[in-house]
């Protein structure tokens, strides 16, 4: 097959078994991002070009059928590439799981998904509340992820919610109010709160964060608040 000179995915991950709750899987890392989140770890796929076709893709996947039980999307924001619903579909029919991690902000792209039924487990980053949406994303993208989440929530697709948590960007309180704001939109389920890796290279240089949230019990009876990193 002619390879196809578009090349949407940065690198892809060949084997996890971290990332894909009780499966092994690889990732696609896609290559560009609509948002620009201070701590993000992937300046170079956000900013970077990919370097992989499908056509590279699927010969990957071809030789990992029936050795991995899933393939993740990931990134920068998977959502973005126009066929990245084609892709998925086409992965899903080669018999995979499929994962999405997304930021949220293609609520139209997962409905479609949903509808497909090409979807098995979605991660959906919830980056703030509105108030510091735009500092935190560098996007004003937040009525994109509510609707993302109002559409998982009237899915049978199983999914969890997650924040990257930099003690500079986020405190108590605005934790305690995005839990509320979980709980005041009938979330029921997991909220994974993954502390922000010191040291490493980001999108912009931020200071050292701590870990005092962690001291806190921020479960509710509906919401159970698990710390990761
Ligand atoms: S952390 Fe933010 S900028 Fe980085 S890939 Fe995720 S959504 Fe994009």
């Amino acid at each position: 097959m002619k390879e196809s000179a578009v090349k949407p995915i940065y690198s892809i991950t060949p084997f996890t078994l971290l990332d894909y709750p009780h499966k092994s899987a690889c990732i696609l890392w896609f290559a560009g991002c609509n948002m620009r989140c201070l701590y993000c770890y992937n300046p170079e796929i956000v900013l970077g070009k990919g370097k992989l076709s499908f056509e590279k893709v699927f010969e990957f996947l071809h030789s990992r059928q029936n050795l991995l039980d899933a393939v993740i999307f990931s990134g920068g924001e998977c959502l973005l590439h126009k066929d990245s619903i084609t892709l998925i579909v086409e992965v899903k029919k080669m018999g995979f799981l499929v994962k999405i991690d997304t930021n949220g902000s293609r609520p139209e792209v997962i409905q479609n998904l949903i509808e497909k039924e090409v979807i098995d487990y979605v991660a959906l980053d919830f980056k703030s509340m509105p108030s510091t949406f735009e500092k935190i994303t560098q996007s004003n993208l937040f009525v994109a992820f509510e609707k993302s989440l109002y559409l998982l929530q009237q899915s049978t697709v199983p999914f969890e919610v997650r924040t990257t948590i930099h003690s500079d960007l986020i405190n108590e309180k605005q934790i305690k109010k995005m839990i509320s704001y979980l709980e005041k939109n009938n979330y029921v389920g997991n909220y994974y709160l993954q502390f922000f890796v010191n040291g490493v290279s980001t999108l912009e240089k931020l200071g050292y964060s701590n870990r005092e949230l962690e001291q806190l019990d921020l479960s509710t009876t509906r919401i159970k608040v698990h710390f990761r990193g």
